[in-house]
């Protein structure tokens, strides 16, 4: 399959999902910026190759960590634990999207000096709708800042700033910006060196920002009135929550939210995302509810997966301390009836590239993440795609 020669090309075969790394590696030639469509994408500047960017970008490349871990599974992959856990804080437990873990693992190492700073994304105070990277140095700021963000979000785009520190950092990013940050570390000795966590949330996909401006549209409120959206959380999952400068307060169950699956507007990249299930953390943290679908709220369990040596003693030293409670063991094909829709994607996935491919779409290089091996050689999704493609619903235009 032929693979994307150029940032431009990723952007017009849908590869790309508005990492932000493009700018943080050569911030003289991208910027990221939003399309018409309400997704992030780099905007060019300047000339030059994007040879090196190819090297580690999500729209071009996508590899598991490259440690070789205990256990393994062919949808799941390489994992030394998949366990129930939650934030021990029920402060940080009620905030986060789901029971805190990946608030309170990072705040683990912020407080035993092992991180100086997390990099990792929170909501606009310009623009609460929409998600900026951040720095947080403090347990209170990671908390603050805590809870899942449903629109674009370019956390790699803070790469640079993260590394001119040149101090040890984690990142909590999603499964493909993991991946970049991977490929990055290959080449990059500041980043290989300073870099002491990677954690991720197991990922759906990243709607465009149409999804939130529908939600405003609903309520008849301009992206001017908006002085908070939380997308969930306070609860898990907890409502999604609106509040205007005026006082005025809009809420929506999680049901409600997400109950029209036509009105996702997940972007492409997500819907042939070959690692959305984290295989190139240490952590990865998930929702467990019964066929991916909450029965009102709780009080917050995640399902923990350490895929690295490092995430598995973060995860022991994070329970040690107290931080972090863990319950029942969770088996993969438990995970599988929490996932389902990860589940079938994960079967699907080399039929939809077969479609892309067929219909003349450069294609992501992938390795390790058992593609083949899941391939139920899907004539429908196959046709489907290479249909889609045709048809023009894959591409984009640079911003
Ligand atoms: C777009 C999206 C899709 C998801 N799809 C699924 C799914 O299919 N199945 C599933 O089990 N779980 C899914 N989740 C994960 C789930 O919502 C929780 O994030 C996860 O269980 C971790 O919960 P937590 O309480 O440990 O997180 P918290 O302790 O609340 O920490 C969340 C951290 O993630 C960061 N973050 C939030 N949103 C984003 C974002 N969009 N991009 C980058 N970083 C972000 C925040 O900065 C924060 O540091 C999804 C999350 C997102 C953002
Ligand atoms: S996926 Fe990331 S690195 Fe690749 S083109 Fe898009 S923003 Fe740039
Ligand atoms: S589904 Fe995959 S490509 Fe989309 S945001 Fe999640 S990890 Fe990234």
């Amino acid at each position: 399959m032929r693979q994307p020669g150029s940032v431009k090309e990723v952007v017009e075969a849908g590869l790309c999902i508005g990492c932000g790394l493009c700018e943080a590696m050569a911030p003289e030639r991208w910027k990221m910026a939003y399309t018409p469509q309400g997704r992030l994408r780099p905007s060019r500047i300047g000339a030059g190759s994007d040879a090196e960017i190819l090297q580690a970008c999500p729209g071009a490349v996508a590899r598991p960590n490259s440690e070789s871990a205990p256990l393994g599974d062919a949808v799941w992959g390489g994992y030394h634990r998949m366990q129930e856990a939650w934030a021990s804080d029920p402060d940080t437990r009620f905030r986060a999207a789901t029971g805190g873990v990946l608030t309170a693992l990072a705040a683990h190492l912020l407080r035993s000096g092992q991180a100086r700073f997390i990099l990792h994304c929170a909501a606009d105070p310009q623009a609460p709708m929409r998600s900026v990277w951040c720095l947080s140095g403090t347990p209170s700021q990671l908390l603050q800042r805590a809870g899942s963000r449903y629109g674009p979000s370019d956390t790699l785009a803070g790469l640079q700033a993260a590394l001119d520190r040149d101090e040890p950092f984690a990142v909590i990013a999603k499964p493909c910006d993991a991946g970049a940050l991977r490929e990055v570390s290959k080449s990059d000795q500041r980043l290989a060196r300073n870099l002491v966590g990677v954690l991720v949330m197991v990922c759906g996909g990243a709607s465009d920002l149409g999804k939130s401006q529908a939600v405003l549209d609903e309520y008849k409120l301009s992206e001017t009135d908006v002085a908070l959206f939380r997308y969930r959380g306070h609860g898990n999952p907890g409502p999604t929550r609106i509040e205007t400068h005026d006082g005025r307060a809009f809420q929506k169950t999680y049901g409600e939210m997400w109950a029209d699956e036509s009105g996702w507007r997940i972007q492409t990249r997500c819907k042939i995302c070959p690692d959305a299930l984290g295989e190139a953390a240490d952590v990865a943290a998930a929702d467990i509810w019964p066929d991916a679908s909450p029965d009102g709220d709780d009080e917050g369990f995640n399902g923990v997966i350490t895929r690295t040596a490092a995430g598995e003693r973060l995860f022991r030293a994070a329970c040690e301390a107290g931080s972090l409670t863990a319950g029942a063991d969770i088996t993969p094909r438990q995970f599988d009836t929490f996932q389902p829709h990860q589940v079938r994607k994960k079967h699907a996935l080399a039929a939809r590239l077969r479609g892309m491919d067929a219909a003349g779409s450069p294609v992501y290089r992938h390795e390790g993440l058992r593609l083949e091996t899941l391939d139920t050689r899907d004539a429908q999704e196959e046709a489907g795609t290479l249909q889609r493609v045709r048809n023009g619903r894959f591409h984009e235009k640079l911003p």
